[in-house]
């Protein structure tokens, strides 16, 4: 990284060019959105390589969750733009004669954007045209974990976009902490809760907005579905949900399996045959499952299954190979719920099953364990759905299905409670890197002398009228 002082002069290079107004013009935003749609489309080759280096990602993978998605919300941004930046008439109560209010979004300036290194480029370039759309400039640090991706990223957006507007910073957490240290606009972090509240509390020093898009541990309830079509598309959605999204190192990844004990044996046999028919007989050899980050990774995830009671536990999978960072597809049946994969994130391709007496104790054993980002609940039972929504909290619900949620643009997308706060994609990014403006006009035809000093009872008997106001009543009270 450059010095702290040229960086603190770079950063005041695009804060004067933001004073200047050009970042708010309705084509500067579109140029700017255009310009990351004709990378994705130049680059893609370059960014398909990135992830394969990075962590071993198959190409169908990349494409789907890293330059689809992201294309799709481009498409989605330019078509909307106009709709989007232009304000809203706001109602007003009657008492408000001849007076007009409207919402108009504002840009919030210089805004941070600090990226994890599973989906590299989706999760910088989602927020990232959130904050474009919106007319802010943008500062863009991606993990370090992901170096080719990021250094892609460095020197592709460098090419594609305005450099006075849009820079990337490339480092590790030491960067990370001297980036907090500056003033922003807004800081949108995606990553741990541990650096979740390092961001946090440096925000506070400028009172900077802060969207934290965290992690945590997603539940899947697994219903006893009557039929054995519905019981294999649910098993099959599993699987794929979580060993074939980034091996598992996803925060919307399914951290464990909630089945009545009596359903185990099935759930278990028809999960180690969907990973025989999505992977081969050799998981290693199949290139459709991506690799763990790095060895600190790999040592982590083999260490949750160094517990002997967790290691017992285990009725698939387990071999790790820590030459080439892969861990095979794994299935644990009831490890202790004190072991730390249980307590701990898992973020890879170790999937515990708990078993339940009944279905609906579901309920009080997710309450049990802090706001999941997603829920997951494969049942066609409409009282079990019910509850699931109304008794729990979490950042998304999905029924009989995973992920998808992630790719609706009209779906918000973040946590709650330790998962994370604020929301993004489609609209809701713009709105995001927005400040919604309230604005007033007023005429100056009528004015009622009540509203101003000095004051009396009967002004104070027509002040109050007025909060309870109808037009009628009002001209009743100022004739009495
Ligand atoms: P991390 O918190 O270690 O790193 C995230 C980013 O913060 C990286 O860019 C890193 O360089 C930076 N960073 C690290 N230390 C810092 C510091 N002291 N000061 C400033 N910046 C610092 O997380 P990770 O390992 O990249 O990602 C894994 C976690 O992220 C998991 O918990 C996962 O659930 C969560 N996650 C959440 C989402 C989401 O959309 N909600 C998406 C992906 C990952």
């Amino acid at each position: 990284m450059e010095t702290l002082r040229e960086f603190e002069r770079d950063l005041g290079e695009m804060r004067e060019y933001y004073s200047q107004g050009k970042t708010k013009e309705a084509s500067w935003r579109k140029s700017q959105l255009k310009g990351l749609l004709t990378l994705l489309k130049e680059k893609e080759g370059d960014i398909l390589n990135a992830l394969m280096q990075d962590l071993g990602k198959h190409q169908v993978e990349t494409f789907r969750d890293e330059i689809g998605t992201s294309i799709k919300t481009l498409n989605l941004a330019l078509e909307s733009l106009r709709e989007w930046m232009s304000g809203r008439k706001a109602k007003l109560p009657q008492i408000a004669l001849l007076t007009s209010a409207e919402i108009v979004p504002e840009p919030l300036g210089l805004v941070l954007i600090i990226s994890s290194w599973n989906f590299p480029f989706g999760l910088s370039l989602e927020p990232m045209i959130g904050a474009l759309a919106a007319g802010n400039t943008v500062v863009l640090k991606p993990s370090e974990l992901a170096p080719a991706s990021a250094s892609l990223l460095a020197t592709a957006i460098s090419t594609y976009l305005d450099n006075k507007a849009v820079k990337v910073i490339q480092g590790g957490p030491s960067v990370g902490e001297q980036l907090l240290q500056q003033r922003w606009d807004k800081i949108f972090f995606t990553g741990s809760a541990r650096v979740g509240r390092i961001v946090m509390s440096a925000a506070v020093k400028h009172l900077t907005p802060v969207t934290l898009e965290l992690g945590g541990k997603c539940p899947a309830v697994l219903d006893s579905l009557s039929s054995s079509w519905d019981i294999k598309v649910a098993v099959k959605r599993i699987v794929y949900g979580k060993y074939g999204c980034c091996a598992g190192q996803a925060c919307i990844a399914i951290d464990y399996i909630l089945v009545e004990k009596k359903f185990t044996r099935t759930v278990v046999e028809l999960m180690k045959s969907m990973i025989k028919e999505m992977f081969g007989e050799n998981p290693k050899e199949s290139h459709s499952i991506a690799r763990i980050i790095n060895k600190q990774h790999l040592l982590r995830l083999k260490n949750l299954l160094k517990d002997p009671h967790v290691d017992a536990s285990t009725v698939y999978g387990g071999s790790v190979d820590e030459d080439n960072l892969f861990i095979e597809p794994t299935i644990l049946v009831d490890p202790p719920l004190q072991a730390e994969i249980m307590t701990d994130e898992i973020f890879g391709p170790l999937l515990p099953i708990i078993t339940l007496e009944k279905i609906e104790d579901s309920i009080q054993f997710i309450n049990s364990k802090p706001k999941a980002l997603a829920i997951y609940c494969f049942t066609k039972n409409k009282t079990l759905q019910r509850r699931m929504i109304s008794e729990t909290s979490s950042g998304s619900v999905t029924f009989n299905d995973t992920i998808i949620q992630y790719a609706a643009d009209t779906l918000p997308f973040g946590g709650v409670g330790g998962s994370g706060f604020g929301r993004y994609h489609g609209k809701f990014s713009f709105d995001t890197f927005s400040h919604e403006k309230a604005i007033a006009r007023r005429s100056f035809l009528t004015e009622f002398w009540f509203r101003f000093p000095p004051w009396n009872n009967h002004k104070f008997q027509l002040l109050a009228s007025s909060f309870n106001f109808d037009y009628l009543g009002l001209v009743l009270v100022i004739l009495a």
